[in-house]
């Protein structure tokens, strides 16, 4: 068996990431014949597997769980001949081609076009109670689980433009909102600010960093914040806990390779999903630090396969 394992593998296609852009590009692309291989990561599915309900993604009435929008896209996938393989790339090599990738356990694969995929992660706080209750309260998406806040409390911690925009957005449902910052200044753009200020339903607490998320076991019940000036420590109670401090794109395979922002973000050559290495693209979440959304990334992956099968016939032509 490790034999085989260690052998190098050839294709045309290879997808690094599984999220809604992965799977959608591994769709169109088997559809064009082009035998797409996927190195789906740990986590195969990406953010979605850590939320619940998904009420947004179009074709879905009544809504589906994150887990099984995922577990459904893989499956249309591999019925058009999407091979997917759960193992992390290690490492690329993308200065000739056909282009290098190895995978953790092992195997070298070389690929004459590549789509990364490969997500973002939103940033928590790592304080006690955040992991465990994460789907159950806690969340970094308002736009995907605000509706499911009506008429509750819920906290929103940070203090740039995505604070102020989930804070603004809960409005729409929660009853309160308590934006929780760890400074007495905000980062987030004027405008955005004064929105946020002008908004009766946001409660500012200032200078004070949430230390713990309580609950009952089921779901959240609060947080427990200390003021970072005094010291002291209260509790405030909340069915919602949503962390803004920001996402950080998985992008560090490709650091010094392909042309990425401040933050990491790969860049495309917009409107197509193409990188500065010819024959690389890019789709969803991690070269999307605007949307961020399950549907544009799906699209995003759609772009990406139609880019990879143009690039491969001119290269053949
Ligand atoms: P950001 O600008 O980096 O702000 C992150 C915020 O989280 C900061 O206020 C920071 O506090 C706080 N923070 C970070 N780590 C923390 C920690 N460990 N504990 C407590 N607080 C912590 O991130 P973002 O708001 O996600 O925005 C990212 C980029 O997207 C920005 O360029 C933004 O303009 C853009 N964006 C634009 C829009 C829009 O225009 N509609 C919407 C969303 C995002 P400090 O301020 O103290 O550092």
């Amino acid at each position: 068996m490790k034999e085989t394992r260690e052998m190098a593998q050839h294709h045309s296609i290879f997808i690094i990431g599984s999220g809604p852009a992965g799977f959608t590009a591994g769709i169109y692309a088997a559809r064009a014949n082009l035998s797409p291989y996927m190195a789906a990561g740990i986590q195969p599915g990406g953010q979605l597997t850590t939320t619940t309900d998904v009420e947004n993604f179009p074709g879905f009435q009544e809504g589906i769980m994150g887990p099984d929008l995922m577990v459904n896209m893989q499956g249309q996938a591999e019925r058009f001949g999407l091979q997917v393989e759960y193992s992390m790339v290690e490492r690329v090599d993308f200065s000739q081609r056909p282009f290098k990738i190895w995978e953790d356990n092992g195997v070298e694969h070389s690929a004459d076009a590549v789509i990364i995929s490969t997500g973002a992660t939103a940033k928590y706080l790592g304080v006690p109670g955040e992991e465990e209750y994460l789907g159950r309260g806690v969340s970094a998406c308002a736009t995907c689980d605000g509706f499911f806040f009506r008429d509750k409390v819920v906290v929103v911690v940070g203090g740039g433009d995505s604070a102020m925009e989930e804070a603004n957005f809960l409005t729409k449902f929660a009853s309160k909102v308590y934006l929780i910052h760890r400074r007495d200044t905000l980062r987030a753009s004027k405008v955005m600010q004064d929105r946020a200020l002008a908004n009766p339903k946001i409660e500012f607490v200032w200078s004070t960093q949430v230390t713990e998320v309580l609950g009952d076991g089921k779901a959240v019940t609060g947080v427990r914040v200390k003021n970072l000036v005094d010291g002291t420590e209260r509790e405030l109670e909340t069915h919602g806990y949503f962390s803004a401090i920001g996402h950080k794109p998985n992008t560090d395979l490709f650091k010094g390779v392909l042309d990425m922002d401040e933050v990491g973000y790969l860049q495309v050559k917009s409107p197509s999903t193409a990188t500065n290495v010819e024959g690389v693209f890019a789709a969803g979440d991690v070269a999307d630090p605007t949307y961020r959304q399950a549907i544009t990334a799906a699209g995003m992956g759609c772009a990406a396969a139609i880019d990879a099968e143009r690039w491969l016939e001119a290269q053949e032509g």
